[in-house]
């Protein structure tokens, strides 16, 4: 039997007032600010009204080492947060705005899928409450009052081949990557190499992320370096005199956007960093408005174990000062076949049809993800929960492999059908949910502040990639030195490497053992408030491939918006 469409299943919601769903929060209606009828913005006196509140426990939904094609952290995300609600407990659900670039790019909409799927999803994957503008619009004003600091005289010393500011737009545009700005007459400025990054890798979207405040937010858009002078002294946001600007530009868009499950479940949606050069998670005061209004606030970290989850303990953790509960690993079959080597899954093809044979001997054999990526988990005292997400061409044997695994490594498993069943297919793993949330925890960061840049480095290295050490290249080395003398040692670093491996090969599956971390060069998202070392080739304005998602979608003849998904 063939599902509807996640866009047929989104538009047959009957989708509820956002009063009411803000209601099962506790928020009053004072507090929204509606942006149309099925999105309102949450007014961030919420957070003052209920600050005597208990906090919510606090469930992270990371994955094994997904394939291209994701692995369902989304979906999971958001049925868990569904069938919570079925329990009884009062759920609510934050993840990340979708960026448009992906959007019309390779992956159709970003909303989860079938019936757990955050709606309307056209409204969730097309503009929203327009943060992504205001990040794009704080960004360039930035690089504006850079570029008009040069022309009118430069009294700050900028050297303008050491400007590291660059501009954004949010859309897939290889063309813009490397770009001459400033061509024309010498009124029109003076010609330099730059270029744009995709929105969602703007470190504005990360000091969004990050933020605990305003007023916390207007002091890292201050603390953004922009360049550095001739002798390295480096030039801010704050002497260019652009932060207030740019704090004024983000006003709206630092409170959270509320929205609602296909089970009318709330949901906020708030920021969305990239996953590689930043942290890769929703907003921190999202999370702290979720977590005073609810028993249980189940977020989504991007990627794998290794990535999200590792930057969700101790970035995002470290900033809010919040602790995890509980940690869900999602796993399929199809990836953990994936990890058995044997398998090449492509993004945009049909997976190889061996692989949806019954196999769970190549389960097996993929295993050692699973097994790296709990350890991963309880390297930080948090209790993992394995979530078998079911898909129509598993077989029983297959999830018995994963669950025979998981529980040999010491974690709760359940399957779950949330994606064909709604809440109620999670009801397994809202149980297992709740019963690791409610045991205690050790939840402790990976490293102190005060280790040096390159201890941080490492310990990530070998603690969770399982790589042997670090070799850095002389560019890094000498990043890492300079960063220290500006006082930029205490920061935690974010590792940009694939995701679609635990090692920094893409093409490596399972555990790879036996490597070393090539950091290439290392940069800093001071402001936000992280270092990230670079490993391997990073991508930070994405092209458009032969058949962009851009080419389906278009208007039916009601108006309505068809091919998203
Ligand atoms: P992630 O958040 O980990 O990237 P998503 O939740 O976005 O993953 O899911 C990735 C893709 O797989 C989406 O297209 C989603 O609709 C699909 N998907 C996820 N779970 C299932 C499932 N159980 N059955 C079928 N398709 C699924
Ligand atoms: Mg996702």
């Amino acid at each position: 039997m063939s599902m509807p469409s996640d866009l047929d299943i989104s538009r047959s919601t009957t989708l509820k007032p956002l009063e009411e769903i803000a209601g099962q929060l506790g928020i009053g209606p004072h507090l929204l600010e509606p942006y149309g009828r099925n999105v309102a913005k949450i007014s961030l006196s919420a957070l003052d009204e209920h600050a005597d509140a208990a906090p919510a426990r606090y469930v992270v939904v990371s994955a094994i080492t997904p394939t291209p094609l994701g692995e369902g952290k989304t979906t999971t995300t958001v049925g868990l947060g569904q069938a919570l609600r079925h329990l009884g407990k009062r759920s609510v659900v934050a993840i990340r705005q979708p960026s448009m670039g992906p959007t019309f790019g390779i992956k159709g909409g970003a909303a989860g899928g079938g019936y757990s799927q955050v709606v309307p999803m056209e409204a969730l994957n097309l503009h929203l409450t327009g943060d992504m503008h205001a990040v794009t619009a704080a960004h360039n004003l930035l690089a504006a009052m850079v570029d008009n600091h040069l022309h009118k005289g430069n009294t700050l010393g900028l050297d303008p081949h050491r400007i590291t500011w660059r501009r954004v737009l949010d859309v897939n545009d290889r063309e813009l990557r490397n770009i001459v700005s400033g061509l024309g007459a010498k009124a029109d400025g003076s010609p330099r190499q730059a270029g744009f990054d995709i929105t969602a890798a703007s470190e504005v979207m990360a000091v969004l992320a990050l933020s605990t405040s305003l007023h916390d937010m207007r002091a890292r858009l201050g603390r953004i370096v922009v360049g550095y002078t001739k002798s390295g002294t480096p030039v801010t946001a704050e002497e260019l005199h652009a932060a207030g600007a740019m704090t004024v530009i983000l006003r709206e868009a630092i409170k959270p956007n509320l929205m609602q499950t296909a089970e009318n479940t709330p949901v906020l949606v708030h920021a969305g960093p990239f996953g590689n050069i930043a942290h890769g998670n929703s907003s921190i005061v999202a999370d702290q408005i979720g977590s005073k209004c609810a028993d249980y606030l189940v977020t989504e970290a991007g990627f794998g174990a290794d990535m999200g989850a590792e930057r969700f303990f101790n970035i995002k953790c470290r900033n809010s000062g919040m602790a995890p509960d509980a940690a869900v690993l999602v796993g399929t079959v199809r990836a953990l076949k994936a990890h058995s080597g044997r398998y090449r899954v492509v993004a945009g093809k049909p997976l190889p049809p061996e692989l949806l044979e019954e196999n769970p001997d190549d389960v097996l054999a993929g295993a050692p993800n699973l097994r790296k990526q709990i350890e991963n988990i309880k390297v930080h005292g948090v209790t993992p929960v394995v979530a078998i997400n079911a898909f129509p061409t598993d077989y029983p044997s297959e999830h018995a492999a994963i669950r025979q695994v998981a529980e040999e490594a010491g974690a709760r498993v359940a399957v779950s059908n949330h994606f064909t069943e709604g809440g109620k297919g999670a009801l397994d793993l809202a149980e297992a949910v709740v019963a690791a949330a409610e045991e205690t925890n050790q939840f402790h960061y990976l490293y102190p502040d005060t280790a040096d840049l390159r201890s941080k480095i490492e310990t990530i290295a070998t603690k969770v990639y399982g790589a042997d050490g670090v070799s850095f290249q002389p560019a890094a080395a000498k990043a890492i030195a300079d960063y220290e003398a500006n006082g930029f040692g205490r920061l935690p670093v974010c590792i940009a490497k694939t995701h679609l491996s635990l090692s920094s090969d893409p093409a490596l599956t399972g555990a790879p053992t036996g490597w070393t971390l090539p950091v290439r060069e290392v940069r800093a998202s001071v402001g936000a408030g992280f270092v990230y070392p670079i490993c391997g080739d990073m991508r930070t304005m994405p092209g458009l491939g032969s058949a962009p998602a851009a080419e389906r979608i278009d208007i039916d003849e009601h108006g309505q918006v068809v091919g998203l998904s």
